[in-house]
């Protein structure tokens, strides 16, 4: 079976334009998001337009900050400060990368974790993987939904990650192998959890064998076709992470063709973990609406 991430991902759309048009009917402001892009990477320029048309599809308020490539990281930590102290913005990323002059992770530990809707500062991480309430970044919690959403249980499974990046890998590996934080008595995506979790890398020896005892495997490496059939059991789910352009053609890091057969679900590329990654930053930007307006 097909995991149809556009489908899921235009339902939560759904849901949450519902919220929004109940905040406008009460007379409440919207939630604002504010996106810093730095430089005039191509890459970068789309995924921040995508993110501003579907602010745009659900009622999100968005507003695009653009500043040039020679921007000092003083300068940039500045903004984010007023960002930070700027009681009309719920929320605001800074797109990534950065240029090579200014550091990452000096960015994000400057950003305020109640409005970090990507999930990346290192308060948010911090409460992820002690369980405690967090905005979750977008990816995995994205995969997190669809799993839920499509009923897939993680108890007790066996789930093999390949990939151990800060924004895919580890916390996937994470939120899959908590104990459930909120006691929810159905099925939701806070309820998931309680799987065994094993994570791979490009130094794992014998990937073949780990990926055969996999109930659930995560692809997210940026590898063309390397997932193959004869990695996977029977009845396996297949979550595939991967964007890679190969002859111009959009696909994922697993040989579809070869292991849809195989696999009891299996999520396509494009279609699949992409669009529920777009709906998730909508859902923490309200998450922190709603924490900033309490
Ligand atoms: P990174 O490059 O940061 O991490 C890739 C990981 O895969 C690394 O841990 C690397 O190991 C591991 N890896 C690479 N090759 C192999 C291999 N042959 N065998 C086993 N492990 C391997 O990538 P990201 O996590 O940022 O992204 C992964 C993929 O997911 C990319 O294609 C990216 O475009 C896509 N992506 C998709 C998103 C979506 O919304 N659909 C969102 C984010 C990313 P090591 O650490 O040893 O180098």
């Amino acid at each position: 079976m097909i995991l149809n991430g556009k489908e899921i991902a235009a339902e939560i759309r759904a849901e949450i334009r519902e919220q929004i048009d109940a905040l406008k009917a009460q007379g409440a402001r919207v939630p604002k998001l504010a996106i810093v892009l730095v430089g005039n990477n191509p890459a970068s320029e789309t995924y921040v337009n995508n993110k501003l048309k579907a602010c745009a599809e659900v009622g999100i308020e968005a507003l695009k900050l653009a500043y040039p490539t020679e921007i000092t990281e003083q300068t940039l930590l500045t903004e984010i400060h007023r960002l930070n102290s700027d009681e009309t913005i719920d929320g605001f990323i800074v797109q990534l990368p950065l240029p090579d002059h200014i550091s990452e992770t000096t960015v994000m530990r400057a950003i305020d974790y109640r409005k970090d809707v990507d999930g990346l500062t290192p308060e948010n991480v911090g409460r992820t993987v002690q369980g405690l309430p967090s905005i979750v970044s977008a990816t995995p919690k994205g995969i997190r939904e669809l799993l839920a959403r499509y009923q897939i249980r993680t108890e007790g499974k066996h789930v093999v990650v390949i990939g151990r990046s800060n924004i895919v890998g580890k916390p996937i590996a994470m939120l899959l192998m908590q104990r459930p934080y909120l006691s929810v008595p159905s099925m939701s995506a806070a309820s998931l959890g309680d799987a065994t979790v094993t994570i791979c890398h490009s130094k794992t020896r014998d990937l073949k064998s780990i990926c055969l005892t996999a109930d659930i495997i995560i692809v997210a490496a940026g590898c063309p076709n390397l997932l193959t059939a004869d990695m996977v059991k029977d009845g396996a789910t297949i979550i595939d992470v991967g964007i890679n352009r190969v002859d111009g053609k959009l696909v994922g890091d697993v040989d579809f063709e070869h292991v849809a057969p195989k696999a009891a679900y299996i999520t396509p590329v494009p279609g699949g973990v992409g669009p529920m990654t777009i709906v998730s930053l909508l859902q923490n930007t309200l998450q922190a609406y709603h924490e900033h307006t309490r």
